[in-house]
């Protein structure tokens, strides 16, 4: 066992996504209070307290890496995933990278060998963060040359113990780390973000709304795009009649029979013009319309 894994296991989590000491925080040495809501003082840690485990007692554990740490829990501290957060069905810990940067100035890059142009992120100074927090979790590092993010994975994601999130910078990360810490590369995306971070809030949401006790109507995730292999039909609601626009007749029908094959005609005609790729894997499936 080599020294990182060591410090790993030393690290070990109580079950709750709390470190021993029970705050959830990076390891700034600072023993900063939550304030009951599993919220650190500094806002930074969020932990579950004792409401809202999933049916195997554990809250859903997420760990951000980053050198903003401010920029979590951002938008998930609102609406569904927040009331989650706050209820502690699933708790997020945000840690300061530049905890583990070095010297004076805590610096966590370096020039690129072989030369171009940016920084990237040194491979000791992201070893020394990733052990502060890991364990049987995935280790995920966002990055546009990942594999693409999909539903499924992110079903699979949330029905786990939870993700450890690593989110690059500058020019990217030193490719020694992803390898010797077995991280798995993935993309939100083929555009270019200026961080991480964004894609791990993206990731987190659409994790979370998946977890048990999250989502109002369970039923809403199965047929939306993505569940089945189609994009999802088109919505209305009141008024009837909208700037000259009716709503189409067969939603207002009461059929319930024809008003399923005309949302699975419009799912299939939709796919097949926006998205070749799906409906040819839909054809190919022999698979039924939702
Ligand atoms: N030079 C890199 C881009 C660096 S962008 C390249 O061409 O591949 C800086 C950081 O933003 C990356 O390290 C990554 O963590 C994040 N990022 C940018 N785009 C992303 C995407 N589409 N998906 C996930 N992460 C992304």
């Amino acid at each position: 066992m080599n020294g990182h894994q060591e410090d790993a296991r030393l690290r070990e989590h109580d079950g709750l996504g709390r470190e021993h000491d029970g705050l959830g925080h990076g390891p700034d040495g600072l023993g900063r209070e939550h304030d009951g809501l599993g919220r650190g003082r500094d806002g930074l840690g969020y932990g579950p307290d004792e409401l809202g485990r999933r049916p195997d007692g554990a809250a859903w554990r997420a760990d951000v890496l980053t050198i903003f740490p401010s920029m979590f829990p951002g938008p998930l501290g609102e609406s569904l995933a927040g009331k989650a957060l706050a209820s502690g069905i699933w708790n997020l810990t945000a840690t300061d990278i530049r905890d583990f940067g070095l010297g004076r100035h805590r610096s966590v890059d370096d020039t690129p060998f072989g030369g171009g142009a940016g920084m990237v992120m040194r491979p000791d100074v992201l070893d020394a963060a990733i052990a502060s927090v890991a364990d049987e979790r995935p280790l995920i590092v966002l990055t546009p040359r990942g594999v693409p993010l999909t539903q499924k994975r992110v079903a699979e994601l949330s029905a786990g113990p939870g993700v450890i999130l690593l989110c690059g910078r500058f020019e990217g990360i030193d490719q020694r780390v992803i390898e010797a810490r077995n991280a798995e590369e993935i993309s939100i995306g083929d555009y270019i973000l200026s961080g991480g971070e964004i894609a791990a809030l993206a990731l987190l949401d659409a994790a979370v709304r998946l977890l048990p006790g999250v989502m109002g109507a369970m039923e809403s995730a199965d047929e939306e795009s993505f569940s089945s292999p189609l994009l999802e039909y088109p919505h209305y609601t009141r008024p009837a009649v909208w700037a000259d626009r009716a709503v189409p007749e067969t939603l207002t029908s009461g059929n319930h029979q024809a008003i399923a094959a005309w949302r699975r005609d419009q799912a299939k005609n939709l796919t097949k013009i926006r998205r070749p790729d799906l409906y040819n894997q839909f054809v190919a499936s022999g698979a039924q319309a939702p």
